[in-house]
């Protein structure tokens, strides 16, 4: 007998978005390959980077232009040599944050808000990230139901913002973050929910409708803030991703990381305020980069960055000139340089 019936390859429930995610290419092969690089380009060998391997979603790597090894996007996720060298003066805690770190994953370090490292998962590996070392599993916040968190949070009557931040909070599904949102409802001195994530920019499947209903439900106002780097991440399906998000109520905002090599020209960072401009984005920060243990290769000077400054206020409307920041380990904000 014939069967009429063909069997479903994927289950039903798992959302697309998560489907693109397990598809992200974690072989420097087939990256290479997609790419049109040549297989033997110098990288890190796996063993190397095994705490924090090569990740790219393919939604990202098709922003990248074929056969160009100094592709401002491939520079950002490719395993560079360089990563191994030990570098004076970088440390694997770059910023401090394991001193200040509460119950529940909390870090709280500014008045006012406190930080919640809801999951240590991303999407992409950004090579420069100060949190690459970061020892997620003993922290993760989402684990116990946000129990600790919430108990934390509730009793601290002087936080008014909640940022969930990770690793990348999107990464959670729907579900859990809808809990903690509606739990957060309960606590009346929280009145802002702030998202730090880069999903919606590399995985832009990841803004649905399960995301958006949540995010657009009850008393506290959802904030989000995006990570670009450069102009060329934005390609149409992310500017309609952040057309649903804006549609659905949430403010957007950027912050950048200045990048040897990847965004350190002045026209480059100029056609990117642009670009988010256009998407609707304020330019909120320019980070200068955090002195983590393998990302030396990626740091701009301090007076090269102020230059930078410079020619931006010049040539861009005041709003989509980022304040050049710095963090400082025990500071109570960010430090501001220029803008
Ligand atoms: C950067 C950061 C914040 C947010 O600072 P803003 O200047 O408000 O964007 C909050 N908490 C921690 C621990 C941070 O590192
Ligand atoms: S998405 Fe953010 S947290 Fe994740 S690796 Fe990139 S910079 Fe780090």
């Amino acid at each position: 007998m014939r069967r009429m019936i063909q069997p479903i390859r994927v289950p039903r429930n798992i959302p697309e978005w998560q489907q693109a995610l397990a598809r992200a290419f974690t072989r420097a092969s087939d990256l290479l390959d997609f790419l049109e690089l040549p297989r033997d380009l110098p990288s890190l060998p796996p063993v190397t980077a095994r705490d924090f391997p090569l990740r790219v979603p393919r939604a990202y790597a098709a922003r990248m232009r074929k056969g160009d090894p100094h592709d401002p996007l491939f520079l950002q996720v490719w395993t560079q040599v360089a990563e191994a060298e030990h570098a004076p003066g970088y440390r694997n805690d770059a910023v401090g944050d394991l001193h200040t770190l509460r119950p529940g994953g909390i870090l709280h370090k500014y008045q006012g808000r406190a930080l919640v490292i809801a999951t240590g998962a991303c999407a992409i590996h950004c090579r420069y990230c100060f949190r690459r070392h970061f020892p997620y599993g003993e922290v993760l916040a989402a684990r116990d139901h946000w129990q600790n968190t919430l108990r934390e949070l509730a009793a601290d009557r002087s936080i008014h913002e909640v940022i969930l931040s990770g690793g990348d909070p999107l990464s959670l599904p729907d579900e859990k973050l809808a809990e903690f949102a509606q739990a957060l409802e309960f606590i009346p001195h929280v009145r802002r929910l702030r998202l730090h994530t880069r999903q919606p920019v590399v995985l832009p499947e990841r803004v649905d409708e399960a995301l958006l209903a949540w995010l657009g439900r009850g008393r506290i106002r959802k904030v989000m803030v995006l990570h670009v780097n450069h102009a060329q991440e934005l390609d149409g399906t992310v500017t309609a991703a952040l057309a649903r998000l804006r549609r659905a109520g949430v403010p957007l905002l950027n912050q950048s990381v200045l990048l040897r090599g990847i965004n350190d020209r002045p026209d480059r960072l100029i056609r990117l305020s642009e670009a988010l401009g256009d998407a609707g984005v304020m330019t909120y920060y320019l980070h200068m980069l955090d002195r983590v243990q393998g990302a030396a290769h990626y740091e701009v000077p301090e007076h090269e960055a102020r230059a930078l400054l410079q020619t931006m206020t010049v040539h861009l409307p005041g709003y989509l000139v980022p304040r050049l920041v710095r963090e400082d380990p025990g500071a109570p904000s960010k430090t501001l340089l220029a803008g």
